[in-house]
């Protein structure tokens, strides 16, 4: 039997929400037992558990003081407005907690990182909280036996692991964030009408391959998956001139539905992206697609052959919002704390490139001296090494963090460069 642990979908920003009902997704089932993971007596200590490990006095200061903080009038650290953990992820983490609480005595597993941030997952492990994938990975699907809870991380699931954990008789604690499940409606909209999905995201993404997999749920649909512009620019011609089929599929491995084939499932198309996207980029993903359906099937028909519902999520573009405020700004350098595979963070990273010297980092520790940081180089999909990174003299930093990086880490990262720079902590806590 399948028993499911219901949510509501709804966020509120202190991350308490109450439980109403299970995954939206999927039809109720009759008299499934509900178990409330969000009792006032859970919530306390998972609220006081939550605070102690992520909660930063500084980072609270600082935004109650116009988000800056300077010493000596030599080092100006300056934050975005808005910056770090988001509404879905902190209603994942309490979840999480929550269900370690509920069930003090049963094994836990979850899909894989809850998020994308070390810390927090090594947090999540540290509660004996089993990973059923990736590189911490204690336990796999054959090892879950009916009644176990499985955790379902904050990006969502695939259909057909959703269907294998179903069928073995888990329980969910379904961390899904309303925001993808938004995405995820889309495409089914899309489907029913026969009009294929084009996916402006990361195929290899979590998220994304959720997404990718309701487009296709209910036994028809298709989806391509597109990254680049290039890659955009690549399917816009072959709407346009046709082309070579094999090389089309070649190009695209992995990234279509089954039985996808570009001269057939290109003539109807409707936009949708990763919660997590650059808004920029995903806006000239949907331009250029929809002009070259103009040219192919002419403006009065267009309506007919392209739809676009824009689906970054509130806090990925508010968070974009600020940092772009922020940039116009004068900045010596701009640092972007949060895990190499967030791919909100990576975006934040791009903005912050294309303006002035940006380090991508995981944590404080990362900044070895100030001689030389260790920084993540997206493009090279490595940690590379900058020496002289830290100017001398009067110096102004910016720093924002990614959805999924928790404002400890931030607070650490200030400390770390206030001591670079030989400033005592207690001037920069004075106040
Ligand atoms: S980044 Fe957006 S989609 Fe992802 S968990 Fe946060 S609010 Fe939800």
């Amino acid at each position: 039997m399948v028993k499911l642990i219901c949510f509501a979908a709804t966020h509120s920003t202190s991350g308490f929400n109450v439980l109403t009902y299970f995954d939206m997704t999927q039809p109720a089932p009759q008299n499934a037992p509900k178990i409330n993971l969000r009792r006032p007596d859970i919530m306390e200590v998972v609220q006081a558990q939550v605070l102690s490990h992520y909660r930063s006095e500084l980072v609270e200061r600082m935004r109650a003081k116009g988000q800056v903080v300077s010493a000596n009038g030599d080092l100006t650290i300056k934050l975005a407005k808005e910056f770090g953990f988001c509404y879905g992820v902190e209603r994942a983490i309490d979840l999480a907690y929550a269900a370690r609480k509920v069930f003090p005595d049963r094994a836990l597993y979850i899909l894989g990182e809850i998020i994308h941030n070390p810390e927090v997952n090594d947090q999540i492990r540290d509660m004996g909280i089993k990973f059923l994938s990736g590189k911490e990975k204690s336990a796999s699907l054959d090892d879950l036996k009916e009644g176990d809870v499985v955790i379902i991380p904050a990006f969502g699931a695939e259909v057909s692991l959703m269907d294998k954990l179903k069928a073995k008789g888990c329980q969910f604690v379904d961390t899904t964030c309303g925001d993808v499940m938004s995405v995820w409606k889309r495409v089914r909209q899309y489907a029913s009408e026969s009009v294929t999905s084009i996916i402006h995201g990361k195929a290899w993404h979590e998220e994304t391959k959720a997404t990718s997999s309701r487009a296709t749920a209910q036994g028809r649909g298709h989806y391509l998956v597109v990254f680049t512009l290039a890659e955009t620019d690549y399917v816009c011609d072959y709407i346009v001139n046709g082309g070579n089929k094999q090389e089309f599929l070649e190009k695209f491995k992995g990234a279509y539905s089954p039985g996808f084939d570009p001269d057939q499932h290109l003539q109807a198309l409707g936009v949708a992206n990763q919660t997590t996207m650059l808004r920029g980029e995903t806006e000239d993903v949907q331009r250029r697609l929809r002009a070259a359906m103009v040219r192919r099937y002419g403006p009065d028909d267009v309506t007919r052959h392209f739809r676009f519902f824009d689906t970054i999520c509130g806090a990925t573009q508010d968070r974009q919002d600020a940092l772009q405020k922020l940039l116009q700004e004068p900045l010596d350098l701009l640092l972007v704390i949060g895990g190499y595979n967030s791919s909100n963070t990576s975006h934040l990273a791009e903005m912050g490139e294309s303006k002035l010297p940006t380090y991508f980092i995981k944590n404080a520790a990362k900044m070895v001296s100030d001689e030389l940081i260790v920084h993540y180089n997206q493009h090279l999909q490595k940690e590379i090494e900058t020496a002289n990174w830290l100017p001398s003299g009067r110096v102004t930093i910016g720093i924002t963090a990614g959805a999924s990086c928790p404002n400890n880490l931030i607070e650490d990262t200030i400390k770390r460069l206030f001591v670079l720079r030989n400033v005592p902590l207690q001037e920069v806590l004075r106040d």
